[in-house]
């Protein structure tokens, strides 16, 4: 990068606030910090950040009302951040318009390394990239380089599913929506031993390749490329 990405850290707890400020500093960001939500929506107006880290529950105005505000005007990266895992399910619900999100605690390493996944694809509008898979829903195959995988309709649904948004998070509820008629008759344990096939047959397709990856406490994404360590 030629100029320094500056990233805005929105957080109330000092303590966090600055230790992510110094991850990424190290990463070779510039940082600015806020610790309440009213006044940040101007800040980004007229500063311009690359990115935005942004607390979901902050003094005077909430992480939902600043993320809202700001995309009446700015198409910046939002990474949300919150406490509550049960808080993520009604923020992917509410697709208002966060680019990426992590739950605490987190490390900031991780943080570190979603800023600049989040960055490198651009922000709100995930890359297309050609993709390395290609999925065939007719035969429920699914092709890469020279090699053919059959996948169960289970599997194949999932992989589908992920696969159409990379980069984006699906909770385990959402994606059993997406999967079964009626999901009251299976568990989250279902999700993830499907996963668990699906990423194994996957292994034999692209060896030493890692394409769904799991969120923890939340779900799960697809992303072909690795974030840095
Ligand atoms: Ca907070």
């Amino acid at each position: 990068m030629s100029a320094k990405d500056s990233i805005l850290i929105v957080e109330d707890e000092d303590r966090l606030a600055g230790l992510l400020a110094d991850y990424l500093k190290a990463a070779g960001y510039a940082v600015h910090r806020l610790g309440e939500g009213p006044p940040v929506a101007a800040w980004v107006r007229t500063h311009h950040p690359a990115l935005v880290l942004l607390d979901l529950m902050l003094p005077g105005r909430d992480g939902l009302e600043v993320c809202r505000e700001i995309r009446t005007f700015s198409q910046v990266p939002i990474i949300m951040t919150t406490a509550r895992v049960e808080e993520v399910d009604r923020l992917l619900g509410l697709e208002l318009g966060a680019d990426d999100y992590v739950c605490k605690p987190y490390s900031p390493r991780e943080v570190v390394a979603r800023v600049k996944a989040v960055l490198r694809r651009g922000g709100a509008e995930p890359a297309r990239c050609a993709g390395a898979l290609s999925l065939d829903p007719d035969s429920l195959r699914v092709r890469a380089a020279e090699r053919e995988i059959e996948l169960t309709a289970v599997e194949f649904a999932l992989l589908a599913t992920l696969h159409a948004a990379p980069g984006r998070i699906f909770a385990r509820d959402r994606l059993m929506d997406r999967i079964y008629q009626d999901h009251r008759i299976v568990s989250d344990r279902t999700i993830d031993s499907h996963v668990k096939k699906l990423r194994r047959k996957l292994a034999d397709l692209l060896p030493g390749r890692e394409l769904i990856h799991s969120v923890y406490g939340v779900g799960y994404r697809y992303e072909e490329r690795e974030d840095a360590p």
